[in-house]
């Protein structure tokens, strides 16, 4: 369990970021590194990258399963502030040929989390969830009471998103009951530099194989559309969100409300790369094998998040693509780490 020496520097609030060298995470650990805090970040570089953890300066970062970090190294410290709890495993595609370790991870990490933070001084904390939660409810537009409906336990493929409902009924239910004040976030397609397509999350596969000038490969007619909304937004959205104290044993949706098709991201990965890439069609048995469900559409309602915190996206959907870009060119010639993401398997 290495955890490095610097100590972290004396900032107004002491915050725990799981995750922290994931994609999401390392965006997030840069934001509080910058306003401040001091930040611990713990990591077992499962699918983050220990380059990413050396983006962000000052944060200390103790490598390490979550659990055995907060019964060891972490068990006799000081209360901390905040807790941002995003360390999991990420996305349909993994869970799919992970199954029993991914729920295992999910659901034990995130139940060990919330009793150490019952048992140090019960900080604000923000779990991490997804759009996955709502499972194939049918609609086009997903709101934060929707009713959540899955598939049968013997497909596979809806365990993540149960894992991670199972995730958001422990921390309502030790908010409710006054154990630890938590806020829920599901997180719809984020996107952004850092995020990698080893999972197969849709962006980053696309943004390689035009920059490559190979075929783009669009799983299933493509006429399915997603919200994609940049990282760099998004984690803002965490600290203003913990900071107030009425989002406290509250889900919120969190991402882009502007749909596009996966043909149309295609073409404008094309477009912004000046690419000579091809566009393929793959039915999705051939990717997943039969009888995989997709869905046609998801859309955040973020009515919720707008009344809470005025959320507005700065980001445009052809900049953070040439950004991607611009940052996949300059890992292939060695430059530092990368990390994963989510919505892997349904996005494209
Ligand atoms: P990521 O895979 O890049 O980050 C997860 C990080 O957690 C990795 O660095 C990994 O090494 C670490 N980790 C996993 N299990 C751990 C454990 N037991 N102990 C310590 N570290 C562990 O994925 P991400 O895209 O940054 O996702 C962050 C969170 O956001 C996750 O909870 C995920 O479910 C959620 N989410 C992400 C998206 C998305 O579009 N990226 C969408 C929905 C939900």
């Amino acid at each position: 369990m290495p955890e490095n020496s610097q100590i972290p520097g004396g900032g107004a609030r002491r915050v725990l970021v799981s995750g922290g060298a994931g994609f999401i995470g390392s965006h997030l650990c840069e934001l509080l590194c910058a306003r401040g805090d001091s930040v611990t970040v713990v990591d077992d570089l499962s699918t983050g990258r220990r380059g990413n953890a050396g983006l962000y300066g000052h944060a200390r970062f103790i490598e390490s399963r979550l659990s055995d970090a907060l019964s060891g190294p972490l068990a006799d410290e000081a209360p901390f502030d905040e807790v941002y709890h995003l360390a999991a495993a990420v996305g349909v595609k993994l869970v799919m040929e992970h199954p029993a370790e991914s729920i295992e991870n999910n659901v034990g990490e995130t139940a060990a989390l919330l009793r150490y933070c019952e048992d140090h001084g019960r900080p604000r904390t923000l779990i991490a969830s997804s759009s996955e939660v709502y499972g194939k409810p049918g609609t086009a537009v997903f709101s934060e009471e929707d009713d959540t409906v899955y598939g049968p336990t013997t497909a596979t493929r809806w365990s993540y998103a149960c894992s991670k409902a199972i995730d958001e009924y422990l921390a309502l239910a030790c908010s409710r009951e006054g154990r630890v004040p938590c806020t829920i976030v599901r997180f719809f397609n984020t996107v952004g530099p850092r995020q990698v397509g080893d999972y197969g999350m849709v962006l980053p596969t696309f943004v390689r194989a035009s920059l490559a000038g190979e075929p783009i490969r669009v799983h299933g007619t493509g006429k399915q559309s997603r919200c994609f909304a940049d990282v760099r937004d998004v984690v803002t959205a965490l600290p203003r969100l913990l900071a107030e104290t009425s989002s406290s044993g509250r889900v919120f949706n969190l991402g882009s409300d502007t749909p596009i098709t996966i043909l149309e991201l295609a073409r404008l990965v094309i477009e912004q790369t000046n690419s000579s890439s091809s566009i393929e069609t793959v039915p999705y048995e051939r990717v997943y094998g039969p009888g995989f469900e997709d869905l046609l559409q998801r859309r955040p309602d973020l009515s919720r998040l707008r009344d809470v915190i005025a959320y507005e996206p700065r980001h445009a959907l052809a900049d953070t693509v040439r950004d991607v870009a611009a940052w996949l060119s300059e890992e292939e010639h060695g430059a530092p780490g990368e990390a994963g993401g989510d919505d892997r398997a349904v996005s494209a």
